[in-house]
């Protein structure tokens, strides 16, 4: 088993534990309902072809219909789209959106692909899993390495298989094809609106100090938004380049360089730009504040969770901690904000999305914002009026939220009986 999906079961298996769950209900939670791998053919800009991997895996769907992202990486791997398709499963129920958990990815590099490539394995993928997606059974989202533009695509491809045009079997789609406003920055922000109250009581976010790992739809917008609140950014790092500067970092210039297709490499490069190269490693022991790890899994890890200086990680990618750094830090007392709630705006915006398209109706960024704001602080403080902050050695939010969304799940499926 990959230490990803070892993360996940250890977190579920200790919470399973905390909370009295049967052996059956343990059993049913940690299968799958639907795995399904693919090997497919892509045309190639020099009309050969490669043969690319896919994975496509549904947790549960007592809740509703699987929601979950789809990830162009190189790692991506059985295992990896497991575990994240069980986060997901918690995550839907923690914020309280009717969806279970699913996930999909494809085991490549899109940066070495053309436009025109990215395109023709994308309308396959999505031909080869149609058998299990679909509006009322499984909606994909982006995640690493996808965005709107991938997710038009896939629904452009469902529809012509369907015969029309069916928005509602993917989310995170451009605004003129569907998607919502406010979507795109829907997982920074609701990072932002966690860490607001979190520290409501605590003097707010203004002058808080923050480190931001990975820069790209998570990391860029909250690094954006946290400084646009009020933070002080002092390091932000992508996969290449890391950045610091003491008074701060623009990170909204930042933000809009990499929006147009720049790095922090060349951000850097532009004039009046202010920031010192540091070293990737220098981003997760930084002495700030708070730190967002927000790029990939398993990176606050045995041998590096000692070094944390921060008094607080806000999880902004899916599983960046293992069950052994969970550990380090609950003994250093500091607190971690778990994924499967700091992160679920994304979730949370795209079930606003699914029940815009099924409406044919569009809200407004700001009831947009305004609702997302609404079910991220009801969901922090389900989760911390089970495990109050400060509460280290008794319990973690993590478990805490794992308690709430195992219930929450068992409830469903209790409700429902096992057919037949
Ligand atoms: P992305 O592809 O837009 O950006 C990833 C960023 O991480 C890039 O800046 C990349 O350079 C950087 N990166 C990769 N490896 C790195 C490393 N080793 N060190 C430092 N930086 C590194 O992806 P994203 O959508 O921002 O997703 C990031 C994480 O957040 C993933 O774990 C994803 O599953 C999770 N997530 C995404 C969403 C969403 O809505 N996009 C929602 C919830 C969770």
């Amino acid at each position: 088993m990959e230490p990803v999906l070892e993360t996940a079961m250890k977190q579920f298996h200790r919470a399973a534990d905390q909370v009295g769950l049967s052996d059956q209900h343990r059993e049913l939670l940690t299968s799958f309902k639907t795995i399904y791998r693919t090997q497919f053919p892509v045309e190639m800009d020099d009309e050969t072809f490669r043969i690319f991997e896919g994975y496509r895996v549904l947790h549960n769907n007592a809740r509703g219909p699987t929601k979950g992202g789809i990830r162009y990486s190189p790692h991506v791997s059985m295992d990896e789209v497991k575990a994240l398709a069980m986060w997901m499963t918690w995550k839907c129920a923690v914020v309280n959106v009717p969806f279970g958990g699913a996930k999909g990815g494809v085991t490549v590099d899109p940066a070495t692909l053309s436009h025109n490539e990215r395109q023709n394995l994308t309308r396959r993928f999505t031909a080869e899993i149609i058998p299990i997606i679909g509006p009322d059974q499984d909606i994909p989202a982006p995640d690493m390495g996808t965005g709107p533009e991938t997710m038009a695509w896939m629904m452009d491809t469902y529809s012509m298989m369907k015969g029309y045009t069916i928005p509602g079997v993917v989310t995170g789609k451009p605004v003129a094809v569907g998607g919502s406003e406010g979507r795109f920055e829907a997982t920074g922000r609701g990072l932002t609106y966690v860490l607001e109250e979190h520290l409501s009581m605590d003097g707010g976010l203004q002058g808080r100090t923050v480190a931001v790992q990975g820069f790209g739809n998570v990391g860029g917008v909250t690094a954006k938004l946290l400084r646009q609140g009020g933070a002080t950014v002092q390091y932000i790092s992508d996969v290449d380049t890391a950045l610091y500067h003491p008074a701060g970092l623009d990170t909204v210039t930042a933000w809009a360089h990499v929006q147009q297709g720049g790095s922090l490499k060349t951000w850097l490069e532009q004039p009046g730009v202010e920031a010192d190269v540091v070293d990737g490693a220098d981003v997760l022991s930084a002495d700030v504040d708070v730190l967002v790890p927000a790029a990939v899994e398993s990176v606050l890890t045995e041998y590096n969770a000692d070094k944390v200086r921060a008094r607080l990680v806000l999880e902004g990618a899916n599983g960046p901690t293992t069950a052994e750094a969970d550990e380090i830090l609950n003994d250093r007392g500091i607190t971690v904000i778990p994924d499967i709630l700091a992160n679920a705006g994304g979730v949370t915006v795209s079930y606003f999305e699914w029940v815009q398209a099924r409406q044919y109706m569009q809200w407004s960024e700001e009831q947009v914002n305004a609702e997302l704001r609404r079910l991220m602080v009801n969901a922090y403080r389900t989760v911390v009026s089970r495990c109050p902050i400060g509460s280290h050695g008794d319990c973690t939010q993590r478990e805490a939220a794992q308690w709430v969304g195992i219930e929450r799940v068992v409830e469903a499926i209790e409700h429902r009986g096992i057919y037949p």
